[in-house]
């Protein structure tokens, strides 16, 4: 029955006045034609550039809007072009799984993480409340003071500020390495998740690549003055200790930017930047962030274009012979 209705629908399809066939002539069947086969998808693939190392950053492409995997967790999707950006902990295994998935097709790569060895690092002489705080106000506030960085963390820029190249966002020199174990007046502590570079009280600091002030706030217990610039896909940069703030939340800020000065609020026994940085829930040496971003867009053939944003200084801090 269903059958037949169709049949009579393309009938009267078929018979409105422009086409009617001349009364007595069969109406032509229409022609058949069989559609071309779909081509099939083009093979999914995933190509990645950057420091393949603890703590490193690297730079890959895929299919646009691929969902993003590394060993075996979804880790967002790459941009509307196909990039993402990915990194890897201070005690990253050796070995990780990069993997990227779309409705049609999926592709997994392996990737050899190299190894460090980190120095330990004692600190004396800081204000014992900034080492084991015992006070209520400040256990409170310190609580307060985490939940708001806990919600900056989930800051997302949709502008992808990790394309461009990062550059040093401060001269000095370096007083503490990333990663390493510390001792803090006698207590060990976690590792030191940031790279400290010595410079007197007041000099400027500039944002390393374009982004987003997750969060901008002029003093906190343990981080004093504190910025942090939301690069895209999960990808923040922190800056600590300092006197003075530029910046303020949720403004957007180019690359060589002004978003501050040097200062020693907080936990610091002279004036340094601690500069920090994250990939979502891993932590990242920012000092690699410099070299595999430069590294990751001459492998991709320059890479997207320049962001217009004021050229930095060339900032590379001076390192002391250990
Ligand atoms: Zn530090």
């Amino acid at each position: 029955m269903r059958g037949a209705l169709i049949v009579l629908g393309l009938l009267a399809a078929a018979c409105t006045p422009q086409q009617a066939a001349p009364v007595g002539l069969p109406v032509p069947a229409p022609a058949v034609v069989a559609a071309p086969a779909p081509p099939p998808p083009p093979p999914l693939e995933i190509d990645c550039a950057g420091a393949f190392v603890q703590g490193g950053v690297v730079l890959c492409r895929t299919a646009p809007g691929a969902a993003f995997f590394v060993d075996g967790e979804e880790r967002g999707a790459a941009d509307a072009d196909g990039w993402v950006v990915a990194g890897f902990d201070r005690d990253a295994k050796p070995q990780a799984t990069l993997a990227v998935r779309t409705p049609a097709a999926a592709k997994a790569i392996d990737v050899a993480i190299a190894p460090r060895s980190y120095r330990i690092s004692r600190i004396n002489g800081l204000p014992q409340e900034t080492v084991t705080p015992s006070a209520p106000e400040v256990l409170a506030r310190i609580a307060q003071e985490s939940a708001a960085k806990e919600e900056a963390r989930k800051s997302r820029a949709p502008a992808p500020g990790f394309l461009q190249p990062f550059a040093w966002p401060v001269a000095g020199i370096m007083s503490s390495p990333w990663g390493a174990q510390r001792v803090l007046n006698g207590e060990p502590r976690s590792p030191h998740y940031g790279i400290d570079i010595a410079a007197p009280e007041g000099t400027p600091i500039v944002a390393p690549a374009p982004g987003i002030v997750a969060m901008a706030n002029p003093d906190m217990h343990f981080e004093g003055g504190l910025v942090m610039i939301d690069h895209g896909q999960g990808l923040i940069s922190y800056y600590l200790h300092m006197s003075r703030l530029d910046v303020t939340t949720g403004q957007a800020v180019v690359r060589g930017q002004q978003i501050g000065a040097v200062g020693k609020k907080g936990r610091a026994t002279g004036p340094h930047l601690c500069w920090r940085m994250r990939w979502r829930d891993r932590n990242l040496d920012p000092s690699l962030a410099v070299q595999a971003m430069a590294e990751a867009r001459t492998h991709f053939g320059g890479g997207p274009p320049l962001d217009p944003g004021a050229a930095p200084p060339n900032f590379t801090p001076w390192t002391p012979a250990p």
